[in-house]
Protein backbone atom coordinates (compact mmCIF):
# COMPACT_ATOMS: atom_id res chain seq x y z
CA UNK A 1 0.00 0.00 0.00
CA UNK A 2 1.34 3.59 -0.79
CA UNK A 3 2.05 6.15 1.27
CA UNK A 4 -0.12 8.96 0.19
CA UNK A 5 0.58 12.55 0.32
CA UNK A 6 -2.58 15.02 -0.74
CA UNK A 7 -0.48 17.92 -1.41
CA UNK A 8 3.28 18.64 -2.37
CA UNK A 9 4.71 20.50 -4.49
CA UNK A 10 8.00 18.47 -5.26
CA UNK A 11 7.90 15.33 -7.48
CA UNK A 12 8.69 12.58 -5.97
CA UNK A 13 10.35 9.37 -7.52
CA UNK A 14 9.70 6.73 -5.19
CA UNK A 15 7.14 4.03 -6.76
CA UNK A 16 5.53 3.87 -3.26
CA UNK A 17 4.28 7.00 -3.49
CA UNK A 18 1.05 8.31 -4.26
CA UNK A 19 1.07 11.86 -4.36
CA UNK A 20 -1.21 14.88 -5.48
CA UNK A 21 1.28 17.32 -7.02
CA UNK A 22 0.71 21.52 -6.91
CA UNK A 23 2.60 22.64 -9.61
CA UNK A 24 2.89 26.47 -10.20
CA UNK A 25 -0.19 27.15 -12.51
CA UNK A 26 2.25 29.73 -14.23
CA UNK A 27 3.90 27.12 -16.09
CA UNK A 28 1.78 24.98 -18.20
CA UNK A 29 4.56 22.94 -19.72
CA UNK A 30 5.43 22.01 -16.80
CA UNK A 31 1.45 20.71 -15.81
CA UNK A 32 1.46 18.57 -19.23
CA UNK A 33 5.05 16.67 -18.51
CA UNK A 34 3.15 15.42 -15.47
CA UNK A 35 -0.10 14.14 -16.57
CA UNK A 36 0.38 10.91 -17.63
CA UNK A 37 3.01 9.67 -15.10
CA UNK A 38 1.92 6.77 -12.80
CA UNK A 39 0.81 7.36 -9.07
CA UNK A 40 1.45 11.51 -9.30
CA UNK A 41 -1.76 13.19 -9.69
CA UNK A 42 -2.91 16.88 -9.77
CA UNK A 43 -4.48 19.84 -8.07
CA UNK A 44 -5.05 22.53 -10.05
CA UNK A 45 -5.84 26.52 -8.58
CA UNK A 46 -4.15 29.90 -8.05
CA UNK A 47 -2.15 30.45 -4.85
CA UNK A 48 -3.11 33.16 -3.15
CA UNK A 49 0.94 34.80 -3.25
CA UNK A 50 1.24 33.84 -6.91
CA UNK A 51 -2.53 36.52 -8.24
CA UNK A 52 -1.85 38.48 -10.69
CA UNK A 53 -4.92 40.56 -11.22
CA UNK A 54 -4.35 40.20 -15.49
CA UNK A 55 -3.94 36.86 -15.39
CA UNK A 56 -6.97 35.15 -13.39
CA UNK A 57 -9.36 34.77 -16.44
CA UNK A 58 -6.49 32.60 -18.32
CA UNK A 59 -5.44 30.89 -15.22
CA UNK A 60 -9.38 30.39 -14.70
CA UNK A 61 -9.62 29.01 -18.17
CA UNK A 62 -6.33 26.98 -17.96
CA UNK A 63 -8.06 25.67 -14.80
CA UNK A 64 -11.23 24.39 -16.27
CA UNK A 65 -9.60 23.52 -19.83
CA UNK A 66 -7.26 20.33 -17.46
CA UNK A 67 -9.91 20.03 -14.49
CA UNK A 68 -11.94 17.08 -16.58
CA UNK A 69 -8.69 15.35 -16.50
CA UNK A 70 -9.14 12.04 -13.91
CA UNK A 71 -5.16 12.80 -13.16
CA UNK A 72 -6.50 16.21 -11.82
CA UNK A 73 -7.92 14.77 -8.39
CA UNK A 74 -8.31 18.62 -6.79
CA UNK A 75 -8.70 21.86 -6.83
CA UNK A 76 -6.41 24.58 -4.92
CA UNK A 77 -4.82 25.06 -3.66
CA UNK A 78 -6.29 28.39 -3.02
CA UNK A 79 -7.43 30.21 -0.16
CA UNK A 80 -6.85 33.12 1.78
CA UNK A 81 -3.47 34.40 2.86
CA UNK A 82 -3.59 37.86 5.69
CA UNK A 83 0.25 37.49 6.02
CA UNK A 84 0.79 37.62 1.55
CA UNK A 85 0.28 41.03 0.16
CA UNK A 86 -2.14 40.68 -2.40
CA UNK A 87 -4.85 42.66 -1.84
CA UNK A 88 -7.76 40.45 0.28
CA UNK A 89 -10.86 41.39 -1.76
CA UNK A 90 -8.84 40.10 -4.54
CA UNK A 91 -8.09 36.91 -2.60
CA UNK A 92 -11.43 36.62 -1.71
CA UNK A 93 -12.65 36.66 -5.34
CA UNK A 94 -10.32 34.22 -6.79
CA UNK A 95 -10.98 31.54 -4.38
CA UNK A 96 -14.63 31.94 -4.60
CA UNK A 97 -13.59 30.91 -8.24
CA UNK A 98 -11.80 28.20 -7.28
CA UNK A 99 -14.57 27.28 -5.42
CA UNK A 100 -17.10 27.34 -8.37
CA UNK A 101 -14.82 25.30 -10.43
CA UNK A 102 -14.30 22.33 -7.52
CA UNK A 103 -18.77 22.37 -7.37
CA UNK A 104 -18.98 22.69 -11.04
CA UNK A 105 -16.07 19.78 -11.15
CA UNK A 106 -16.82 17.37 -8.39
CA UNK A 107 -12.86 17.79 -7.21
CA UNK A 108 -12.35 18.34 -3.82
CA UNK A 109 -10.77 21.76 -2.66
CA UNK A 110 -7.31 21.88 -0.90
CA UNK A 111 -6.81 25.04 0.92
CA UNK A 112 -4.32 27.35 1.85
CA UNK A 113 -5.25 29.06 5.18
CA UNK A 114 -2.77 31.92 7.08
CA UNK A 115 -4.99 33.30 9.79
CA UNK A 116 -8.21 32.90 7.77
CA UNK A 117 -9.97 30.42 9.76
CA UNK A 118 -13.02 32.49 10.13
CA UNK A 119 -13.33 33.66 6.68
CA UNK A 120 -12.97 29.81 5.04
CA UNK A 121 -15.28 28.66 7.17
CA UNK A 122 -17.64 31.62 6.47
CA UNK A 123 -17.44 31.00 2.70
CA UNK A 124 -18.21 27.44 3.88
CA UNK A 125 -21.50 28.04 5.54
CA UNK A 126 -22.24 30.53 2.85
CA UNK A 127 -21.68 28.24 -0.39
CA UNK A 128 -22.49 24.88 1.21
CA UNK A 129 -20.23 22.97 -1.09
CA UNK A 130 -21.03 19.44 -1.31
CA UNK A 131 -17.06 18.71 -2.50
CA UNK A 132 -15.07 18.05 0.75
CA UNK A 133 -12.65 20.75 1.42
CA UNK A 134 -9.39 20.17 2.74
CA UNK A 135 -7.11 22.41 4.69
CA UNK A 136 -3.43 21.80 4.31
CA UNK A 137 -0.17 22.15 6.06
CA UNK A 138 -2.44 22.95 9.44
CA UNK A 139 -0.31 24.24 12.17
CA UNK A 140 -2.66 25.72 14.35
CA UNK A 141 -4.35 25.15 17.92
CA UNK A 142 -6.84 22.55 19.12
CA UNK A 143 -9.62 25.03 19.09
CA UNK A 144 -9.18 26.37 15.86
CA UNK A 145 -8.97 22.32 14.44
CA UNK A 146 -12.36 22.24 16.23
CA UNK A 147 -13.70 24.96 14.39
CA UNK A 148 -13.03 23.61 11.06
CA UNK A 149 -13.99 20.09 11.93
CA UNK A 150 -17.10 21.24 13.66
CA UNK A 151 -17.69 22.71 10.21
CA UNK A 152 -17.16 19.81 8.10
CA UNK A 153 -13.55 20.64 6.88
CA UNK A 154 -10.93 17.98 6.75
CA UNK A 155 -7.32 18.91 7.76
CA UNK A 156 -3.95 17.84 6.74
CA UNK A 157 -0.89 18.09 8.84
CA UNK A 158 3.10 17.93 7.49
CA UNK A 159 6.25 18.04 9.19
CA UNK A 160 5.45 21.00 11.31
CA UNK A 161 2.85 20.78 13.49
CA UNK A 162 0.65 21.76 16.81
CA UNK A 163 0.83 18.06 18.63
CA UNK A 164 -2.29 18.88 20.73
CA UNK A 165 -3.97 19.90 17.74
CA UNK A 166 -3.15 16.48 15.84
CA UNK A 167 -3.93 14.26 18.90
CA UNK A 168 -7.54 15.95 19.06
CA UNK A 169 -8.24 15.52 15.41
CA UNK A 170 -10.75 12.64 14.28
CA UNK A 171 -8.15 10.22 12.16
CA UNK A 172 -11.43 10.06 9.84
CA UNK A 173 -10.77 13.84 8.98
CA UNK A 174 -7.03 13.60 8.83
CA UNK A 175 -4.69 13.62 5.55
CA UNK A 176 -1.12 13.47 5.87
CA UNK A 177 1.46 15.81 3.02
CA UNK A 178 4.96 17.01 2.90
CA UNK A 179 3.82 20.75 1.35
CA UNK A 180 7.13 22.28 0.14
CA UNK A 181 9.44 20.79 2.98
CA UNK A 182 12.65 18.87 2.00
CA UNK A 183 11.09 15.92 4.70
CA UNK A 184 10.38 13.03 3.02
CA UNK A 185 6.35 11.83 2.97
CA UNK A 186 7.32 8.57 4.99
CA UNK A 187 9.27 10.71 7.63
CA UNK A 188 6.14 12.63 8.15
CA UNK A 189 3.96 8.89 8.30
CA UNK A 190 6.41 8.05 11.21
CA UNK A 191 7.06 11.08 13.16
CA UNK A 192 3.05 11.45 13.59
CA UNK A 193 2.40 7.74 13.84
CA UNK A 194 4.46 8.33 16.98
CA UNK A 195 2.92 10.81 18.67
CA UNK A 196 -0.54 9.54 17.94
CA UNK A 197 0.75 6.37 19.34
CA UNK A 198 -0.76 3.94 16.66
CA UNK A 199 0.95 1.62 14.31
CA UNK A 200 1.94 3.47 10.90
CA UNK A 201 0.54 0.87 8.91
CA UNK A 202 -2.95 1.88 10.43
CA UNK A 203 -2.06 5.12 9.43
CA UNK A 204 -1.24 4.74 6.14
CA UNK A 205 -4.91 1.72 6.14
CA UNK A 206 -6.69 5.04 7.57
CA UNK A 207 -4.96 7.67 5.16
CA UNK A 208 -5.95 5.76 2.12
CA UNK A 209 -9.64 4.78 3.58
CA UNK A 210 -9.84 8.79 4.08
CA UNK A 211 -8.92 9.50 0.25
CA UNK A 212 -11.35 6.78 -1.20
CA UNK A 213 -14.31 8.51 1.22
CA UNK A 214 -13.68 12.00 -0.94
CA UNK A 215 -12.57 10.95 -4.11
CA UNK A 216 -14.39 7.56 -4.23
CA UNK A 217 -13.63 7.57 -8.10
CA UNK A 218 -9.67 6.28 -7.11
CA UNK A 219 -8.08 3.43 -7.29
CA UNK A 220 -4.91 2.81 -4.79
ZN1 LIG B 1 1.43 24.15 -0.68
Amino acid sequence: MPYINIHTHYRDKEEDILQILNPDIRDKSEIEKIIDKKNIYLSLGIHPWYIEEGKIISQVKLIESLAENNKVLMIGESGIDHLCSVDINLQKKVFEKMIEISEEFKKPLIIHNVRSNEEIIAFHKNMNPFQPWIIHGFRGNETLMNQLIDNGLYISYGPIYNSYALKATPLNRMFLENDESSTNIKEVYKSISKDLDIKEVDLKDQIKINLENIIPSITI
